[in-house]
């Protein structure tokens, strides 16, 4: 009986943990391109806070307090800046990668610059107003 009763009582134990365990392991959270800026943010966040308790029972110079503030919010706004580029990621999908800077200022396929000297017009004209040769690039 008490040997039934023991086993009972281990199998209870066994099926409890081992019932229990994946519970306990983290869930594998929701994968959010957000959750590591979050994370910077709330940092930030930490940081500033910190700051201005140690600013605050006189750790800190005004100038150290200042440069230091500066620092975190520049970070803040360049965390707040990709929150809001992976938003529009999302939204937009592949229309709005990040901006490209262009490689070179060869507007090619500008019709209002000259592509021969690079001289710029508010109006499409056939023949560029500074050097006097076709608007269009030859090549097309
Ligand atoms: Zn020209």
């Amino acid at each position: 009986m008490i040997i039934a009763i023991t086993s009972i009582i281990a199998i209870v134990v066994i099926v409890f943990v081992l019932g229990v365990r994946p519970k306990d392991l983290p869930e594998p959270e929701p994968v959010s391109p957000f959750a590591h800026l979050d994370e910077r943010k709330a940092a930030i966040y930490d940081n500033l806070r910190d700051l201005q308790f140690e600013y605050r029972v006189g750790k800190l110079s005004d100038n150290d307090y200042q440069l230091t503030k500066k620092d975190l919010q520049k970070e803040l706004a360049s965390v707040m800046a990709e929150v809001d580029r992976v938003k529009l990621q999302l939204q937009g999908g592949r229309a709005s990668s990040p901006p490209v800077p262009a490689p070179k200022v060869k507007a090619v396929q500008d019709p209002l610059t000259c592509p021969h000297c690079n001289a710029r017009f508010e109006v499409e004209l056939k023949f560029c107003g500074e050097c006097g040769k076709p608007m269009k690039a030859v090549r097309a």
